[in-house]
């Protein structure tokens, strides 16, 4: 894997494509600058090997032209704050201006390019596009894991106008490595911990995972499906009618190959998808009409949490329940300080990005596992055994 250590930087501008998506509120503030702090290795690198540096990235989901919403402009002041200097802006991420303003870039200085999106040539992978950022820098530098399993200009098509000039930022190679490390080096036992709302969105990454597990502990609004395919009441609980075969598939798989498949046995229900609603405990084969299930109940935390608690490599992804309301919380809590009690006891433990972050988060618990990975589909894809454009571009 060819990082930014095996290039020599001095004297060269290096064009990095970061993931600055970052949420912001309606005065522009940054609400959560990860996807920012996690670049600041590579930056700093190329800055102290006296290169300078061109960032590129999108920001939301611009319609195809400039929307003062979107503008990368709002990112500079916090920026600058956390690389300690002035960052110069290019109005445009392409044209007169930004092909001066990277000219006249002179070592250890950062120039931040406008959003990428701006342009519809960007997620159609325009290959004249791509050439024209591509003309800004000498060396072209990938760290935005997030954006990696698309073919859009500035995260692939672009690495052809560098062929021997192109490689992997600091958190590309992390997030791979780590991705790696569950995937084909995993200690055991090894347990995955698949969540949140649809068995579709997650079935590749399940039956990819089956080959390779241990324990399956499959929780959230997924595990009602199953619950439903196994012939149980689940009220209003969230199913997918379509998946029940599959349900059906995937536990007899399971049972085939050995793998100890967990489902929980009870939920927290509600009368009401509301932080307000009436809540009980049911069995998950037993909830009563009118009612749905909203988080795992306190014997499958039991269960779980001793699982997770002794396992020596953990993958998560997705979570226990409607973590963003207070009552449906405490399974997903619960799991993740299992995974923090895990990694305390030495075991690896790997964070899906999306709402498994954003829940570790919630928790304050993302020093306390081993990963939090930054790319939500991008990991997805990368773990369901996908070539990521992003990575294939670097690589050939
Ligand atoms: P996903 O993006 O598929 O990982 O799903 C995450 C979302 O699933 C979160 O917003 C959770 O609130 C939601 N979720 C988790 N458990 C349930 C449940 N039992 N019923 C409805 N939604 C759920």
């Amino acid at each position: 894997m060819k990082t930014v250590d095996q290039i020599k930087f001095l004297g060269k501008k290096a064009l990095i494509r970061v993931d600055f998506n970052v949420p912001l509120d309606k005065d522009y503030n940054i609400t959560d600058d990860n996807r920012m702090t996690a670049a600041l290795p590579t930056i700093k690198k190329i800055l102290n090997d006296g290169g300078a540096v061109i960032l590129m990235s999108h920001l939301g989901r611009p319609k195809g032209g400039p929307e003062e919403k979107y503008s990368l402009k709002h990112l500079i002041p916090h920026l600058s704050d956390l690389l300690g200097q002035h960052v110069e802006f290019a109005d445009d991420c392409i044209g007169k201006e930004a092909v001066e303003k990277a000219k006249a870039l002179a070592p250890g200085q950062v120039l931040l390019l406008e959003n990428l999106r701006f342009y519809k040539e960007e997620e159609k992978g325009d290959k004249d596009f791509a050439e024209k950022l591509a003309a800004l820098g000498d060396i072209y530098v990938n760290d935005a894991f997030g954006t990696a399993h698309r073919a859009h200009a500035s995260t692939a098509v672009i690495a052809q106008f560098f062929p021997e000039a192109k490689c992997f930022g600091y958190l590309m190679a992390a997030e791979l490595n780590n991705a790696e490390k569950v995937l084909n080096n995993a200690e055991r036992p090894f347990t995955a911990i698949m969540g949140g709302a649809k068995v579709s969105d997650k079935i590749e990454l399940i039956e990819q995972l089956m080959g390779k597990v241990d324990n399956l502990i499959i929780g959230g609004g997924m595990a009602y499906t199953f619950a439903k395919a196994l012939g149980g009441k689940i009220g209003k609980s969230l199913v997918e009618e379509d998946k029940l075969d599959l349900a059906n598939e995937i536990l007899k798989k399971a049972k085939d190959r050995g793998i100890n498949l967990l489902l929980p046995t009870d939920s927290i229900i509600a009368d009401n998808f509301s932080n307000d609603a009436n809540t009980d405990t049911a069995q998950n084969d037993n909830i009563k009409d009118g009612w749905m299930g909203l988080d795992i109940g306190p014997d499958s935390i039991k269960v779980f949490s001793k699982i997770v608690e002794e396992s020596k490599t953990i993958l998560w992804n997705g979570p226990m329940g409607v973590f963003e309301m207070e009552k449906f919380e405490k399974g997903t809590k619960a799991i993740a300080d299992a995974v923090v009690k895990a990694t305390e006891g030495g075991a690896f433990s790997l964070i899906g990005g999306g709402d498994s972050a954003a829940a570790v988060a919630k928790f304050n618990l993302t020093n306390d596992v081993s990963y939090v990975s930054t790319g939500g589909g991008a990991l997805l894809e990368y773990m369901e055994g996908k070539e990521l454009p992003g990575v294939k571009a670097i690589n050939e």
